[in-house]
């Protein structure tokens, strides 16, 4: 997992991984890896992770649309949670989603990628504790967090592809929601380079 943090914060490293493989081929990898570009309110699957705040009371972007969306039900749920740290994550009910579940995990302010690699992390360990075989994310910090995008995505595909490595009968599929065109570029552009497809 060294090799890993420095290639997922290295220009030079990742253009090296492009070049020669550092990331072998793994077709049962692969085929669990999915993009969805739109609403991640939308999907019905076992889980979608909201990227929430430190008081789970709500916010905007997509947080504001998955309360909206799952209702009244979730945000009091939410209040009894006593919030949650960054970097950690706390799971609720779905209620009007067409998601069984919610993972909420709360994003760094800023370049921190410590604790956006520690949101994928606990989003997944979350999902295993409660049977969770199909997870969705949206692209965590990148909006009001102000996360750049690119080094993001750097961050986000090395700790999935560790986690879907340590934990192979766990998961089904893995879902990247995206929502903006920069983001719908960079997954396009790096996802060959974590998930090589031969
Ligand atoms: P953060 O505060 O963690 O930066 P934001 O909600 O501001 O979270 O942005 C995170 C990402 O979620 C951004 O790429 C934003 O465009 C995207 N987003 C906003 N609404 C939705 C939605 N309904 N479904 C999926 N992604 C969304």
């Amino acid at each position: 997992s060294y090799v890993l943090k420095q290639v997922a914060l290295n220009d030079a490293a990742v253009a090296k991984v492009l070049e020669g493989s550092i990331y072998k081929v793994d077709s049962d990898l692969n085929k669990k890896i999915s993009l969805f570009i739109g609403d991640i309110t939308t999907l019905e699957i076992d889980a979608v992770v909201n990227a929430a705040n430190n008081s789970l009371r709500g916010g905007g972007g997509v947080d504001g649309a998955i309360h909206k969306a799952a209702g009244g039900m979730l945000y009091q749920e939410c209040q009894s949670l006593n919030g949650c740290d960054t970097g950690d994550a706390k799971i609720t009910g779905g209620y009007y989603l067409p998601a069984r579940y919610i993972i909420h995990t709360v994003g760094p302010t800023g370049e921190k990628p410590a604790m956006l690699e520690s949101c994928y992390r606990r989003a997944l360990q979350t999902a295993i504790e409660n049977n969770i075989r199909t997870v969705a994310f949206p692209c965590i910090s990148t909006g009001v967090y102000g996360y750049p995008n690119e080094s993001a995505v750097k961050v986000v595909l090395p700790i999935i592809r560790t986690m879907l490595e340590a934990n192979r009968d766990k998961f089904d599929r893995i879902i990247f929601c995206l929502f903006l065109s920069v983001d719908i570029n960079l997954y396009h552009k790096l996802l060959p380079v974590f998930f090589p497809l031969q």
